[in-house]
């Protein structure tokens, strides 16, 4: 079940017609069914219930606080990445035992305050920032809790500038290193290791990555704890990919549950989970309206009113998004080559490129499918387009979660030195 169906031809979220959130806010919106995310977040809890993990939700994929808290309240922690993060969480609620600090360039402030904090684990991705960390905890006098970033050197198959795991990627420590650092963190005085960790990539849809690597693993939280340490935890990282649509296979949830229990089972270890795409990728849209229908050569042109700042994928990723109109019109035989464009002056700027549509016109709206990770979270303002708002449907209701930012607002941002 997803949160977005057709009622009697018009394309719903939940119980609410879209059009509907269009007439009385405008366009673009994103707009994100909270079931929809509970319904994931019950899957995934399900699905690992034997091994109790801690699902700490990647909140770099939709940082909105009504979408941390919806989690918070769940049951989820939150992964993080940086001090605007950890402020999010803790603002919307999520105890700090549940956090799990992410990133490959943790400053001293960050770490100061996530300490302050008391968050569950440091993930470490650096020797010098094991030092770092090392130092902050001893001015402070605390003792840190970290795992490990280890870089298992493994290919996720996945687009390059989602790909994490391999010796060439910036992320984690070769794990060909691992047991000499592991060494370092027990002489170092305000350092506890508790566990080991990683993350591959994102948008993984072949499961065999993931097996290498865990197996990588969970092999070496075996030969640390026998060599002395007393690692806690395995934190396998997110990255389980979703279909956005173009036949996209979907990857069977219970068969990746599958693989990380027969190695993670034996070990009697806790386990973690950093999930963000498949927790809300597939629960969001984006609405926006048709503008102009230009004829080129050999194909046409769809102008909307949304662009590559209020969803930045296909541009940056090639990613794929299926786009539905919000009124399935009766004539559905007729179909347009197209790419769907934004206004921005960048040919880079399109949402979707030789798509075959059902036949569009000026002012028709049309829904950016499975558009609820790594989109609102990646805007920007570009061409001085105000950032769009977002809303949160439940049941027959909706509510507006980020209300659209004006024009004042983005002038008002700057200031003009009294010398111009
Ligand atoms: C981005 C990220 C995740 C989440 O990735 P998804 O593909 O959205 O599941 C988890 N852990 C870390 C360290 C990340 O950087």
């Amino acid at each position: 079940m997803s949160g977005f169906e057709y009622k009697k031809g018009a394309l719903h979220a939940e119980q609410v017609n879209l059009a509907d959130i269009a007439k009385e806010i405008g366009t673009p919106f994103y707009c994100y069914s909270k079931s929809e995310i509970e319904q994931r977040f019950a899957q995934l809890q399900s699905a690992f219930a034997d091994l109790n993990p801690l699902i700490a939700y990647a909140m770099k994929a939709n940082s909105n606080q009504a979408i941390i808290s919806l989690l918070g309240k769940a049951g989820a922690g939150a992964d993080i990445v940086s001090l605007g993060e950890l402020e999010r969480a803790n603002a919307a609620g999520i105890v700090a035992n549940k956090i799990i600090f992410s990133g490959v360039g943790k400053s001293e402030k960050e770490m100061s305050r996530a300490l302050e904090l008391g968050i569950h684990c440091f993930n470490l991705e650096s020797v010098p920032e094991l030092e770092r960390l090392n130092k902050v905890a001893n001015k402070m006098g605390v003792i840190a809790p970290v795992s490990v970033r280890i870089n298992p050197d493994v290919d996720a198959k996945t687009h390059a500038k989602i790909s994490t795991g391999k010796f060439d990627n910036k992320f984690g420590i070769p794990y060909i290193d691992a047991k000499t650092v592991f060494e370092k963190i027990k002489n170092s005085a305000n350092l506890k290791a508790i566990g080991l960790d990683m993350h591959i990539g994102s948008q993984i849809i072949n499961l065999e990555p993931y097996n290498e690597a865990i197996s990588l693993l969970a092999g070496l939280f075996s030969e640390l704890n026998e060599n002395g340490h007393s690692l806690e935890h395995i934190d396998i990282g997110g990255g389980l990919g979703i279909s956005h649509g173009n036949n996209e296979p979907i990857v069977d949830l219970l068969e990746y549950a599958k693989i990380v229990r027969s190695h993670i089972a034996p070990l009697n270890c806790k386990l973690i989970l950093e999930p963000g795409r498949w927790l809300v990728g597939n629960a969001g849209v984006l609405i926006t309206k048709v503008e102009y229908i230009k004829q080129g050569a050999g194909k046409d042109f769809v102008i909307v009113n949304a662009a590559m700042n209020d969803l930045l994928r296909p541009t940056l990723y090639e990613a794929h998004h299926d786009i539905l109109p919000l009124t399935k019109t009766k004539d559905n035989s007729q179909t347009i080559l197209a790419d769907v464009v934004g206004p921005i002056c960048e040919s880079g700027d399109y949402l979707a490129q030789k798509r075959n549509l059902n036949s569009l016109k000026q002012d028709d709206l049309i829904a950016i499918m499975n558009a609820g990770a790594y989109g609102a979270v990646m805007a920007g303002t570009y061409n001085s387009r105000p950032l769009i708002a977002e809303v949160l449907v439940k049941d027959d209701k909706f509510e507006i979660i980020r209300k659209r930012q004006t024009i004042a607002e983005l002038i008002a941002l700057d200031d003009v030195p009294s010398w111009i």
